[in-house]
């Protein structure tokens, strides 16, 4: 299939960057060029900001009843669910992410980021606060304007859609810019908007990239808020850009998330859960299970049958159904990875398995999964987060040193718990320095609940009733429900 040239999309419309200049997309598996992107600068940016200002503040979107909107959202997901096999092409091709992890669980979750906040439309909700007879106060929720979102490249469709879906159901517009690696699905959700004939301008994509089109999309003064998924630096700097204008942003950043297998774990489950969570989206994963702590008593049993496991990994090209990791991403961020396996031995830990490319695969960004013990919980391998198939395994002893290694990095973005005791179960969970805790189960996300994560992996949190959380502003309104007492000045005529 030839992939046509993407442009940007502002006001319904397909555009050219107004510079005329484009930037090529590789396809991770080859290194070859698979299409010209448009590459946006502030001058797309400010056209798209725009069509997204107009739309919001003349155009029906934030003015139209509940239902219908709801019946566009709805109409979108049907549209994700009737063009998934070209999603999910695009998605493979532009990422190296494997077929069957597209297919199986990323595309089917973008359509219904789109049906659960079309079901969620119709709660946005205020509260009441009659106040002793004399005052009824109320609170309504509106949309806050025009959103700004900026998306990274691991799971670039089921990420953009997660923050597009909440965006437009709390009535709010927006201008999504994708990362510069991962260009091609958000040109495909453009389409599908287009098809779903959303009102122009409530949906619009700049491409390019960050330090130029995502910056100005910072900057832009007409833009209220900025929902941000990337790396903490990026975070961090973004949240210096935004602070002239006082947007309010929405963060969520990198993870080092620890697994704890203690010794009564059911490990069979464990392992399952701990292999996928390590190697699944080829590691590049916020989520991932990149710290392996496992109960002394175990260790090596345990540590021998996920060794044989990771071996097995099947790597290869990401269109077979039967591969289990594929390329990484981009040549800048192999070396990246294989770096950190080079720093690993510098550190005095022992590379188990991979660390290097297959060598049956001599083209694209092939990387073996890899294990790394003798680790420290200090090392920079076991602190810092790598974003590939790399897992570094520790062991501990007793719940106070898993804990201890646990919490001991900077990100706490999620944790996986495995024991079947229940009293250790609730009172691990609580002590975990992670925004989610998944206990006895891989990552199985409910979007009701709050998403985002605890110290330097982010700031506030999406999902369910927490987007409208940061889409919407609360307004008050006072009523005096009759002749209260107003104090009376300037009465002495
Ligand atoms: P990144 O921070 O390099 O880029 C993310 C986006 O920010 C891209 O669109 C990029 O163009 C843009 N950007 C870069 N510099 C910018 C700037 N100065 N101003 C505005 N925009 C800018 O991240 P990445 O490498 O694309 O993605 C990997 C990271 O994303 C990892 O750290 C991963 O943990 C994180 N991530 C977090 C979650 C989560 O939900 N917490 C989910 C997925 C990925």
């Amino acid at each position: 299939m030839r992939v046509r040239p993407v442009r940007h999309f502002i006001g319904n419309e397909f555009v050219e960057a107004q510079s005329g200049r484009t930037f090529p997309t590789l396809n991770p598996a080859t290194n070859e060029v698979i299409t010209e992107v448009a590459e946006g600068d502030p001058a797309d940016v400010d056209r798209a900001v725009q069509a997204a200002w107009k739309a919001f503040h003349e155009g029906p979107w934030p003015r139209m009843r509940a239902e219908e909107r709801a019946r566009y959202l709805r109409r979108v997901g049907e549209l994700i669910l009737k063009h998934a096999e070209e999603i999910g092409f695009l998605e493979v091709l532009d990422t190296g992410m494997p077929i069957a992890q597209a297919g199986g669980s990323q595309i089917p979750r973008a359509a219904e980021n789109f049906f659960f906040f079309a079901e969620m439309v119709p709660r946005i909700q205020g509260a009441t606060y009659p106040k002793d007879g004399e005052f009824l106060n109320y609170t309504v929720r509106r949309p806050v304007g025009v959103a700004g979102i900026i998306t990274p490249w691991n799971t670039p469709f089921m990420l953009e859609t997660w923050k597009v879906a909440p965006c437009l159901a709390a009535g709010c517009t927006c201008v999504l810019k994708p990362a510069e690696w991962s260009p091609l699905s958000a040109a495909k959700l453009a389409e599908i908007i287009q098809e779903a004939d959303l009102p122009p301008g409530v949906f619009n994509v700049v491409q390019g990239f960050g330090e130029i089109a995502g910056a100005a999309l910072v900057a832009h003064p007409q833009v209220s808020v900025i929902s941000f998924t990337g790396e903490t630096r990026t975070g961090v700097e973004i949240l210096r850009s935004a602070a002239p204008t006082l947007k309010r942003c929405s963060m969520e950043l990198g993870g080092k998330n620890p697994t704890l297998v203690f010794a009564d774990a059911d490990l069979d489950r464990a392992l399952d859960a701990a292999v996928f969570m390590g190697y699944s989206l080829n590691g590049e994963r916020c989520t991932s299970g990149s710290r392996l702590l496992v109960e002394r008593r175990i260790y090596e049993t345990f540590l021998e049958r996920f060794v044989a496991r990771v071996q097995a990994l099947r790597v290869g090209d990401p269109f077979d159904p039967a591969t289990e990791v594929g390329p990484l991403i981009h040549p800048d961020h192999w070396q990246r990875v294989r770096g950190y396996v080079d720093l690993a031995r510098a550190e005095g830990a022992t590379v188990l398995v991979g660390g290097s490319r297959p060598e049956s695969l001599p083209r694209g960004n092939y990387l073996q999964p890899t294990l790394i013990v003798d680790v420290q919980p200090e090392m920079r391998v076991a602190q810092e987060e790598i974003f590939g198939p790399v897992v570094v395994v520790m062991p501990f002893e007793g719940e106070e040193e898993a804990l201890r290694i646990a919490n001991g990095v900077r990100y706490g973005l999620a944790a996986y718990l495995w024991t079947q005791d229940v009293q250790r179960a609730h009172r691990i969970a609580q002590a975990l320095e992670a925004g989610m805790v998944w206990v006895n189960s891989h990552n199985v996300r409910d979007l009701r609940t709050p998403f985002g994560g605890m110290k330097h992996s982010g700031m506030g949190r999406e999902g369910g009733v927490f987007s409208f959380e940061f889409y919407c502003e609360h307004q008050t309104i006072h009523v005096a429900l009759g002749g209260h007492t107003i104090p009376r000045m300037g009465m002495r005529i």
